[in-house]
């Protein structure tokens, strides 16, 4: 089959490589019929996350058809079959372990075969992730024409055959995460968001904050067209970081106050135009004293309001240099993150979109095949042809 493989930073190629084979009881193959890149798949295109090997198939953001499944996933889940149109969440779950058992899908304790490489980073391990690095699994991705689905009991989720591929697709990664990046906030009405980031995550982050009652929520970037599309879609006040102190003009937003609740929906390569600052994290990250450039997160910290609540959904890999604990501590600043528990906020968000509250297909920018997809990462990196998001077709 064909797949998109890393080849190296800013690599990319699309080989013939094995097709997929039922490894455990418990797996299905699926067909894959849309696959997209995310944020995600940047930090490793751009060689940040270590362990990810060239050679390795990228992807987490995939859909398709069950062509193979297993004789114990079959007994466990007597519904899915053969032939099911499914959406696959990025987290691989076993569903009955302690944390999977209370919705922390994406820390399943039984998914991450090389937990022990997570734990020399990490401490703990979180959960094997598709298509992201070994430390996570190992599991090949599904940006390709097939993949495997361990756990096939748990993960796949059946869609209706009227809805399109556009409009479920998301499900899988972006809009969940976009959606407990609000949710983790604990929203309270007259609270004031501020995101960072109008890629897909900030888009989606600036939508939930939204529905759950935010009084006002403000999106930071410097793309014209992500900050127009998230005034746009969600209602967000755009605010372009090159044109204004970011700091200064959310405190004239807010009577001095500082947003109540603040969401890092950048990560682990944010941009500054302060060089000194981007210069420092720069040198650090790529002489890999230093896995993160945290400008994003650390101006969401000092800017957020005393008592509010910074929720981190922006992925970070491993340790940060200067980071404003300080500030934390003084000001009763609580922190929450995760890789999204895409699990627990699915049948959710997949009723709101059947009901057509949420329509998520308004990110996308770019159809394209899947052999095209060396030149979908060079646009979505690049922010060239105001690409937003692209779905690749195999
Ligand atoms: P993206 O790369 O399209 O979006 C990132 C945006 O941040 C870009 O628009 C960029 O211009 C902007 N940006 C860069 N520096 C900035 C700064 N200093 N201030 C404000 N904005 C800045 O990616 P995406 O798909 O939207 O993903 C965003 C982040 O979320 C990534 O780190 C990704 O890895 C992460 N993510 C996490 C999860 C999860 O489960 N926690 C899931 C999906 C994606
Ligand atoms: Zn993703
Ligand atoms: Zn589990």
């Amino acid at each position: 089959m064909k797949a998109v493989v890393w080849q190296g930073p800013s690599k990319v190629d699309v080989q013939e490589v094995p097709d997929p084979k039922l490894l455990n009881p418990r797996d299905a193959i699926i067909k894959v019929s849309s696959t997209a890149i995310c944020g995600s798949d940047l930090h490793l295109y751009d060689g940040y996350i270590p362990t990810f090997m060239p050679g390795d198939i990228f992807g987490h953001e995939f859909m398709g058809e069950v062509v193979e499944l297993g004789p114990e996933a079959r007994e466990r889940r007597p519904d899915l079959k053969v032939g099911d149109r499914v959406i696959v969440p990025f987290p691989i779950a076993c569903g009955a372990c302690t944390p999977c058992q209370r919705g922390l899908t994406s820390l399943c304790e039984n998914s991450n075969p090389n937990a022990g490489e997570a734990e020399k980073v990490m401490g703990h391990s979180p959960s094997g992730i598709f298509g992201y690095s070994h430390m996570l699994g190992g599991y090949p991705g599904g940006q390709a024409e097939y993949a495997r689905v361990p756990f096939a009991d748990v993960g796949p989720f059946k869609v209706d055959e009227d809805l399109s591929d556009d409009q479920v697709l998301f499900l899988t990664d972006v809009l969940p995460t976009g959606w407990m990046a609000a949710d983790m906030c604990d929203i309270q009405s007259g609270d004031v968001v501020a995101v960072w980031g109008a890629g897909p995550v900030g888009q989606f982050a600036c939508l939930a904050a939204q529905i759950m009652g935010a009084a006002k929520v403000i999106v930071i970037d410097r793309v014209p067209e992500r900050l127009a599309m998230a005034a746009e879609h969600t209602g967000a006040h755009p605010l372009n970081y090159e044109n204004t102190s970011v700091l200064k003009e959310l405190r004239e937003l807010t009577a001095g106050r500082g947003p109540d609740r603040v969401i890092d929906a950048v990560g682990m390569e944010a941009h500054t135009d302060v060089t000194a600052i981007h210069a420092y994290d720069k040198t650090k990250q790529v002489a890999k004293l230093s896995t993160e450039r945290p400008h994003a997160l650390r101006e969401a910290i000092l800017s957020v309001a005393n008592g509010g609540t910074v929720s981190i959904v922006g992925v970070y890999g491993g340790l940060v240099d200067k980071f404003p604990i300080g500030s934390l501590m003084n000001r009763s600043v609580t922190v929450r993150t995760g890789q999204a528990h895409v699990h627990r906020y699915l049948p959710d968000l997949y009723r709101r979109i059947r009901s057509g509250e949420i329509d998520p297909t308004f990110i996308i920018s770019h159809h394209l095949p899947l052999a095209d997809a060396a030149h979908g990462f060079d646009i979505f990196k690049h922010k060239e042809q105001e690409c937003t998001k692209v779905v690749l077709k195999p």
